[in-house]
Order: structure tokens, then C-alpha cells, then sequence
């Protein structure tokens, strides 16, 4: 198993670790296309972040997280399904430059209207359900820093994170406080430690370097960091790289796009062809796949006509 998140909780229950290690998968996030390492850097750590997060919720369905910019990024988008299963993908202005020592800042809220957005989408939604999406500015210098601030507005929650990624690896830790009894020292071992389990996890954690992350693998980290706490460890969870596109799936975006604008592309070109942004797969519809799409219902409208066609 060579990708994993592995998850523990201290002994007295006060916090979770998760650790998540990315190397196939993210060597297929990248496999289609090359990205500009500050590109690659920040896509390498939402995929880490999601991957943490992912692993936090008892999810049957899919959680996204999407980092929509203002700047040179147009869109990072991470998907990740209960199953740990994960698609990447970045979208990027033609007409930006991309500087070689771009930050998250300046690559995505140049003029401060980059938006975080989280999506949790069940599988099996029930009459009348429908996504949950919760929006916030992108506040902070890194991933980790914007996925700290939506954690703490939006679900009340004491988490840190220390996210890492190059070329051959996507990697993170996460850590959270845990609520209910945790926190809340009532017996004299508890008050007679300088610092409570969360403080003394933040602290230790806190000496993380990206370099070491990247360079050492998880189970050696977790040893380093918390040779001295008495943790729990949990099965290790198999993530990987997993992109359900289809020709079906292809075709209902064509029918929404709708039947004039694709006979328009048809006129054009002879022929339709869409391309995965997650995964890079060719999908081509002839004239006779195009006139299929629409048998019985030539004349349906565009539900949403403009723009050219994109899969999601
Ligand atoms: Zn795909």
C-alpha cells in the first residue's frame, strides 16, 4: 500500500492525528498535464488537505474543495469520495503570468476576491436534499492556513495543519482537538502537566518543516514527533487516484449545453471533442454520436448555453 492516511488519537482522547502520504495518486493528478511548481505546490497540498479532511468525516459521497481565484489560478479543485478515492484539477488564466515564486496570495486573490469553497456532497441525497457549500475569503499565507480559518468559522473546530508537496509527493499532518471531554483537565495528572494534550501536540507538530515532510516517510514522522505520548493507531486507510468520467456522463453535459451549440461546434470543427479536466481523457462525438444525443428531443433548450464545454 503505497498511499495512505493513517490515523491515531492520544490516549486520553484529547486529540486526533492523521497523517496522509501521496505518492500514485498524485503522480496521477499530474500525469496529463505539467504544472508550474508554485502551481503544483499548492495543488499538492489541497489534495493532502483533502485527503485529511476527507478521512475526518464518516462521508458517504463526496467532499470538494475548491479554491476559486482572482489571479493567474482560475480554479484549484480537489474531489475526494468516502472511499478515499480522489481527482485533481487546476484551471489556469492564458492571459496571467505566472511568477516563479508565486504564493497562494498572489496567485489566487490578487485583487481579494479569491473565495474557499467546500463542498460535502452525499450519494444518496434524499428528496428535497441538496449539497451543503460553505464560502469564505481565502485568508492566509498557505493551504494549510486557509483550510485552519474555515475549520475554526465554520465547524467550531481547533484544527492544525502542516501540508508538503513536490513533484513526487502530495503529504500533510492534521491534528484536532477533539471536543467534548477533551480539554478539560478534572483530576490532578491532568493539572499537574504544564500543558494539555492539544498544546503539547501543536507544540511538537509545530517544529514540522515541509522538507522533512516530504523527505521522510509517515510512520518515522509520527515516531519523531510523538515518541514520548501514548497514541492509539487506527488501520491504515488505502487512498487513490480515481476519476468517474464517462462517455455518459460526457453526453448530459452536451445535452445541457444544448442542441444549437452543438451543431454550432459541429459546423465548426466536424466534430465535438471534450477533454477530462481531472484525468485528460479524450472524449469525441461524430455527427452521428451528436444527433444521438438529442433523438427524441431535437429541440430542447440550452439549459445553460454559454461558455465552451468543460466536464465535471
Ligand atoms: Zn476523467
Amino acid at each position: 500500500m503505497t498511499d495512505t492516511l493513517k490515523k491515531y488519537l492520544f490516549e486520553d482522547r484529547q486529540v486526533k492525528v492523521q497523517i496522509a502520504e501521496l505518492r500514485d495518486t498524485w503522480r496521477h493528478a499530474q500525469s496529463h498535464v505539467q504544472y508550474p511548481p508554485p502551481v503544483r505546490k499548492l495543488l499538492g497540498e489541497l489534495v493532502a488537505a483533502a485527503t485529511l479532511l476527507a478521512g475526518n468525516l464518516k462521508l458517504d459521497g463526496s467532499l470538494v474543495l475548491q479554491m476559486h481565484g482572482d489571479g493567474p489560478i482560475s480554479l484549484l479543485v480537489v474531489e475526494c469520495r468516502g472511499d478515499l478515492s480522489l481527482r485533481a484539477t487546476v484551471k489556469l488564466r492564458e492571459d496571467h503570468e505566472l511568477p516563479e515564486d508565486g504564493t497562494l496570495q498572489s496567485l489566487l486573490n490578487t485583487h481579494g476576491k479569491g473565495r474557499f469553497i467546500v463542498v460535502l456532497d452525499p450519494r444518496d441525497k434524499l428528496p428535497g436534499q441538496t449539497a451543503y457549500q460553505g464560502v469564505v475569503p481565502l485568508e492566509g499565507e498557505t493551504v494549510a492556513e486557509v483550510l485552519e480559518h474555515y475549520m475554526l468559522a465554520s465547524e467550531q473546530l481547533d484544527t492544525r495543519l502542516w501540508l508538503a508537496a513536490d513533484d513526487a509527493k502530495a503529504t500533510g499532518v492534521l491534528l484536532q482537538r477533539l471536543p467534548g471531554e477533551g480539554g478539560h483537565g478534572t483530576d490532578t495528572q491532568l493539572a499537574s502537566n504544564d500543558l494539555d494534550a492539544w498544546d503539547r501536540a501543536c507544540h511538537l507538530a509545530g517544529t514540522l518543516k515541509a522538507e522533512e515532510l516530504l523527505s521522510t516517510d509517515s510512520d518515522t514522522i509520527i515516531r519523531r514527533l510523538f515518541w514520548e505520548e501514548s497514541l492509539l493507531a487506527f488501520e491504515p486507510l488505502p487512498v487513490r487516484w480515481h476519476c468517474p468520467c464517462s462517455k455518459q456522463k460526457v453526453a448530459d453535459m452536451l445535452r445541457m449545453l444544448g442542441a444549437k451549440e452543438v451543431e454550432s461546434i459541429l459546423e465548426e470543427r466536424g466534430k465535438v471533442d471534450v477533454t477530462c479536466d481531472f484525468c485528460g481523457k479524450p472524449y469525441s462525438f461524430d455527427p452521428v454520436d451528436c444527433a444521438e444525443l438529442f433523438l427524441g428531443d431535437p429541440l430542447k433548450p440550452a439549459e445553460d448555453g454559454s461558455g465552451t464545454p468543460t466536464l465535471h
